[in-house]
């Protein structure tokens, strides 16, 4: 069952080859024998997905199922999840039981599927390797000596070695591309303002986007048709309609325009991964794909503006972590400055703590000017880019990471080269843009991933055009070893 797509499930699942019950029953015991080695979940909400497994059966029975009814799911530990915990992947909500549901969870559980638990994740959504998780790193199953990616590695890790079927995940910087192309499996970061973002914990609000994770583009398609569109409790929302995403998933990309920026085959990637990236374009001019090469010139911003306004904007939401509402509260305050002081002191790991005093002082008087400000100015020329390109190409195309997957510990002592291991995905956060990585073969029995980027609201395109790829290739359907 476990290596079945969704389109696939749903079918069992309405020919009763299968129940909700039984399928649900399968991941639990996939994720009982397996998540030893790999540490992808935070929670397992087994009790909850029952419950929810045979609702879904009654529907099934009574005809009124959806594409997604009696389907186990994951949701990242970042999205409230009402009655189970949502830690975020920090002490200081380890103790956190949301009163709500985030929208995202809420869409889910009204199309029926079965919310199985809560993945691991960087710390706050702060990280690319998944090892700043107060619950510990997650392992990659391809090599579970190195990082599965972050910030959504537990998502990751989970789908690649078919844990659960899909997984949710959230994308400031890259953290739903970049352990996807790591891991072997598609992810797709929308447009900023195409999924709401209420309920699901905030980083940094102007970059922050909700996405998928999954073993396929037609997969990940019909997962956003569950999650996206506009919610009027995001007020970044977008009021705008939302299309069927598997409609167009066999359109010909006959004379698709393709741009291939140079700054994105430059300095810092690694050779094999060039030439991976390659042959997948290769595969798009056999397909009819017109490749056109393009500049995106102030690319080599992206990198130290992000680091300027994701802190900037984290010193702010991570303010309300008091001791005081919720959360962590230290043992014996002596006062309410002891208080504040402790409870955040003990509550953060340390780049969580990195990220706000950086943005602290980049928004302090005196400072603003000069970082943040400047820091905006730059974001509108990155934007600004993508725009002029846009007007030549349809999509853009090139690596989702300058590597395969790093050892674990090999780049936790070195925030810079850490930081770097987004370096072609932070842009689009940065000028909201929507992105997608997709598995386009291995290096050193290593998935590499292929991203392609997109204008505006063109999900339907990119999932199409992954959708070609996929339909000619083989490299998402690789299993890693010891997880078949
Ligand atoms: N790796 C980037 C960071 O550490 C992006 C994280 C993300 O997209 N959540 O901030």
């Amino acid at each position: 069952m476990h290596t079945k797509s969704l389109a696939e499930l749903a079918e069992g699942l309405r020919n009763k080859d299968f129940s909700s019950e039984e399928l649900t029953r399968s991941s639990l015991a996939r994720i009982k024998q397996y998540d030893i080695q790999l540490n992808s979940f935070i929670t397992v909400a087994e009790a909850p997905a029952l419950a929810q497994a045979r609702q879904a059966d009654a529907q099934l029975a009574s005809g009124k199922a959806g594409p997604l009814t009696g389907i186990p799911i994951a949701q990242k530990d970042i999205f409230c999840t009402e009655g189970v915990r949502t830690s975020c992947a920090s002490k200081m909500l380890d103790n956190f039981i949301s009163p709500y549901n985030a929208t995202v969870v809420q869409k889910y559980n009204d199309a029926g599927a079965v919310m199985i638990g809560k993945t691991n994740m960087d710390e706050f959504a702060m990280g690319s390797s998944n090892e700043t998780s107060f619950y510990g790193a997650v392992k990659n199953p391809w090599d579970l000596e190195a990082v599965p990616g972050g910030s959504s590695g537990g998502s990751a890790a989970c789908v690649a070695a078919r844990l659960v079927p899909a997984a949710t995940g959230t994308d400031t910087g890259g953290s739903i591309r970049q352990p996807a192309a790591l891991c072997g499996i598609t992810g797709i970061k929308p447009t900023y303002g195409r999924v709401s973002r209420y309920g699901m914990i905030a980083f940094a609000s102007s970059l922050d986007q909700a996405g998928a994770m999954a073993g396929s583009a037609e997969d990940t398609a019909m997962m956003l048709n569950a999650m996206a569109g506009f919610d009027p409790k995001d007020s970044t929302s977008i009021e705008k309609d939302v299309p069927d995403y598997t409609a167009s998933l066999n359109n010909d990309i006959k004379g698709l325009k393709i741009g291939l920026p140079k700054e994105y085959f430059g300095e810092g990637l690694d050779a094999d991964v060039a030439a991976k990236i390659e042959q997948a374009i290769e595969e798009y001019k056999k397909l009819g794909a017109e490749i056109v090469e393009i500049s995106l010139p102030n690319s080599s911003l992206s990198v130290p503006v992000y680091y300027v306004v994701a802190p900037a904007e984290c010193s702010t939401n991570l303010s309300r972590f008091d001791g005081v509402r919720y959360g962590y509260r230290c043992e014996d305050p002596e006062d309410l400055e002891d208080l504040y002081k402790r409870s955040r002191g003990e509550g953060f790991g340390a780049e969580v703590k990195r990220r706000i005093m950086i943005g602290t002082y980049a928004l302090s008087a005196g400072y603003y000017d000069a970082y943040y400000l400047k820091a905006q100015k730059l974001r509108r020329l990155i934007s600004e880019d993508f725009k002029q390109a846009f007007e030549k190409v349809d999509v853009i195309m090139g690596p989702t990471a300058p590597s395969t997957a790093f050892k674990i510990g090999e780049k936790s002592d070195d925030p810079i080269t850490m930081y770097l291991s987004d370096i072609y995905t932070i842009a689009t956060n940065l000028a909201g843009l929507p992105g997608m990585s997709v598995p386009a073969g291995f290096s050193n029995s290593l998935p590499v991933g292929l991203q392609i980027i997109g204008n505006y609201f063109d999900e339907a395109r990119l999932l199409n055009v992954a959708h070609q790829y996929q339909n000619v290739t083989d490299w998402h359907r690789q299993i890693p070893k010891g997880f078949e």
